[in-house]
């Protein structure tokens, strides 16, 4: 097959159980929804493994020329704890008596510094729950009006999952052979028709905060409606890629699909064509939980005085499809290889960038290994190769260049983010978001700032680029 006519990227889609090619269903753009953080709590090393699979895959599909639209959500209302008894957020709430809005917009800044430290570019729209109840509400009115929804008589309103006949095709879970009471879906008994069901609007009951008032009485969302009401409004009726964590396949989304598909025109039409999970990650061969005391954070990984991107690294060096089990050494390692990198490129930096037929070959041979359902532990092998290569410094220099825009590891920047001062770093992210912002007389100012510590920042196609001044 000539090139021109293979997509830029494959991925294993959880719906076929095959491996698919990523395409754009209109001629604009690669629509992608990424389930976002539900912001009552920092978002640990795990969550930012399946953040980190959004940006591989979108910075693959860019690298080949693809445009794509990415929005990610932000969960700060609806998300019911395990045990069933409360949502996250008010849970918070009682826990660090403050507003659950005051929790949510600090938990949420904090997740955007997390992704900034990981360099994962951020979505185009972060939608927030909570500011998106009308599009819920009118979702949950049409599929009550296509016979998919009814009211409980508990003043919720349930999905009928035995109306939509292909439930269970994403997740193999059959609709007679799911247990009642499975977790998730706890409701007064007799409520709903049926145990499978799921609610798509809570009656508040003794509720008071994040309530609203609808048709069907005051309540708040179910968690599953949010997704299918931002990712069909945000992007127009059709998601080409959805991606999350393997968690989330059920009930998320499967109970997602059986909503949204009812929501778009066509009948019998797909409106999430492919569905990507990511696996999950172990630390120190356990998983990530409160209850056994081993959560890592971006900011754990930072105060050890180890580059965040060291993590990045770590990732690519597994593939999204399996299980991986990280511990403090393999990331000790990682953070080890990308400083004699940075110094390697810097010394590099005195040849002219070579563009020799080598270099274009290693490139797409490393272009080819991501779009095979991205696989990046063949990718890190090549990039290893190059430093001990018999290639010339031109040569080597050109293709860090070149290969950073995919793999994201800042390799052209003198010193990893361990060393600047904690000020500088400050004043680095907060310049990074004046600029999503678009408040650029701040982010001169903030230039300033850096300047008079010494450190030079630039804006490039790549984003806000620093290193330390020479002169
Ligand atoms: P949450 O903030 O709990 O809604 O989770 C955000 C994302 O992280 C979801 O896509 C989850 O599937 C994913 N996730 C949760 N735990 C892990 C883990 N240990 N490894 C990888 N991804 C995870
Ligand atoms: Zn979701």
């Amino acid at each position: 097959m000539k090139r021109a006519e293979v997509a830029p990227l494959a991925i294993y889609d959880t719906l076929s159980r095959e491996v698919r090619e990523v395409k754009a269903s209109d001629s604009k753009a690669v629509r992608i929804y990424c389930c976002g953080p539900t912001v009552y709590r920092d978002a640990h090393i795990g969550n930012l493994r399946t953040f980190l699979l959004a940006d591989l895959v979108r910075r693959k599909l860019e690298f080949s020329g693809q445009k794509v639209r990415l929005v990610q959500n932000i969960t700060d209302v609806g998300h019911m704890s395990e045990d069933f008894e409360e949502d996250k957020m008010i849970a918070a709430s009682k826990a660090e008596r403050r507003d659950p809005y005051s929790i949510a917009r600090e938990y949420e800044e904090r997740f955007h510094r997390d992704c900034r430290a990981l360099n994962i570019k951020p979505a185009d729209q972060y939608p927030r729950a909570s500011e998106c109840i009308e599009l819920m509400t009118e979702a949950i009115r049409k599929l009550i009006e296509k016979g998919f929804a009814y009211r409980g008589e508990d003043g919720s309103v349930y999905f009928d999952a035995t109306k939509f006949e292909s439930y269970g095709a994403l997740s193999g879970n059959r609709l007679d052979a799911l247990k009642p009471g499975h977790r998730y879906e706890y409701t007064e008994v007799g409520a709903k028709k049926f145990h499978a069901d799921w609610a798509l609007w809570k009656g508040a009951g003794d509720r008071r905060e994040m309530t609203w008032e609808t048709p069907w009485g005051r309540g708040f969302p179910g968690w599953h409606i949010e997704c299918s009401a931002m990712s069909l409004k945000y992007l127009e009726g059709k998601v080409d890629l959805h991606i999350g964590g393997i968690d989330l396949r059920f009930p998320h989304h499967e109970n997602e699909r059986a909503q949204s598909n009812p929501l778009i025109d066509g009948a019998n039409e797909e409106a999430v064509t492919l569905w990507l999970h990511g696996e999950h990650l172990l630390f120190e061969g356990r998983k990530m939980s409160k209850s056994s005391g081993n959560v890592v954070l971006i900011k754990d990984v930072v105060d050890r005085g180890l580059d965040p991107l060291s993590l990045r690294f770590c990732f690519m060096e597994n593939r999204y499809r399996s299980q991986m089990d990280l511990s403090w050494s393999s990331i000790q390692t990682a953070h080890n290889l990308l400083e004699r990198w940075r110094k390697s490129y810097q010394e590099w930096l005195s040849h002219a960038p070579e563009h020799s037929v080598a270099v274009a070959e290693l490139i797409n041979a490393i272009s080819d290994d991501f779009r095979d359902d991205l696989d990046t532990p063949q990718a890190i092998l090549k990039l290893r190769s190059i430093e001990r290569s018999e290639l010339s410094a031109g040569e080597k220099r050109a293709l860090f260049e070149a290969l950073d825009l995919l793999f994201g590891l800042k390799l052209l920047e003198l010193r990893a983010s361990k060393e600047l001062p904690d000020e500088a770093r400050t004043l680095i992210e907060t310049r990074a978001q004046a600029r999503i912002n678009k408040d650029f007389k701040r982010s001169d100012e903030l230039r300033d700032q850096l300047a008079g510590l010494g450190i030079e920042v630039r804006d490039t196609l790549r984003g806000q680029e620093w290193s330390w001044r020479t002169n």
